[in-house]
Order: structure tokens, then sequence, then C-alpha cells
């Protein structure tokens, strides 16, 4: 069983109320279980919603409380993003999951990389808060951008 960001399997959940449907990940539902989450709606986040960008060092900061979370129009969005991040955490421990595909670059689910905080495109090296909780957690995290690691499963 993989833990997997619900947008690359097409579900609605992106912040502009899109998805962003990968249909290698979608193939690959076929050999293994995916469990879809959206750590952002399950922090109580609704979508459409604004775009939020890390305003941190980096997800580490973040998470123990010294950096935020700032949405496009200024407004703090730290403690969903936590709290997301959190119950993500609590879905991959109720299904013992070992590994996660996650979407790149988000302030969420990047891993690797993540959009820098200036709402311009750039990016900056590190994770988004959930992939940061789920890796401090020894879960192994990938992204959709992987795609040699993930012919593995
Ligand atoms: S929080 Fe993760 S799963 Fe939800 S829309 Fe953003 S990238 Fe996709």
């Amino acid at each position: 069983m993989i833990l997997v960001s619900a947008c690359l399997l097409g579900v609605c959940c992106k912040y502009n109320g899109d998805d962003n449907k990968n249909n290698n990940l979608i193939e690959l539902m076929k050999k293994c279980t995916l469990i879809p989450v959206c750590p952002e709606q399950l922090g109580g986040l609704p979508t459409p919603r604004k775009p939020a960008e890390i305003q941190a060092e980096n997800a580490g900061d973040v998470l123990e409380g010294r950096g935020k979370i700032l949405n496009i129009n200024g407004e703090d969005v730290t403690e969903n993003f936590v709290k997301g991040a959190y119950e993500t955490l609590k879905v991959a421990e109720l299904f013992s999951v070992n590994y996660a595909i996650l979407k790149s670059k988000s302030p969420s689910c990047g891993c690797g990389f993540v959009y820098d905080g200036s709402f311009s495109g750039k990016l900056k090296e590190g994770n988004g808060i959930t992939a940061e909780l789920l890796i401090r957690n020894g879960i192994k995290v990938y992204t959709e951008d992987d795609t040699k690691e993930l012919q593995k499963f």
C-alpha cells in the first residue's frame, strides 16, 4: 500500500479546483493499492482556495513553530498545513504504509524542491510540510517525477 497525493489520481482537490492526474500512477493502481490523501483538505482548507507558500527557511522550521505558511493574500494558514500533515501521518499509520508518492513542488506534498515563498514560480531546495513530517516518521517519499524509482513498485 502506498500513500498518494489525491490530486495525482484525478481528485479535484488542487487549490484552483483542478487535479494533477498522472497516468503513470493510474496505471500503478493495477499493481498496488494507492491510498489518496490531500493534506490541505485534511487540514480544513476549502477547495478552491488561495495558493499558499512556505515563508520559512524550511518545512522543519514550520513544524517546530519557527515559520509560517501564508497564502497569496498574506493570510496565515500555518495551522491548516500542520494539521493536514498530522492527519496525513495518521492515515499513513492506520494503513502501516512505508512509501508515499506526493505531488512535486507543493508546499504540503513537495519533496526535494518547493516554491520559494515569492509566488513567482521560483523553486528552492526543501520539502513540503507533509512530506517533511512523513520523512521524519520513517516513510520514504517520492514524487511523481521519480519515474525510475517508481518502476520498482
Ligand atoms: S495538498 Fe497535496 S494532494 Fe492536496 S492538492 Fe496540494 S499537492 Fe495535491
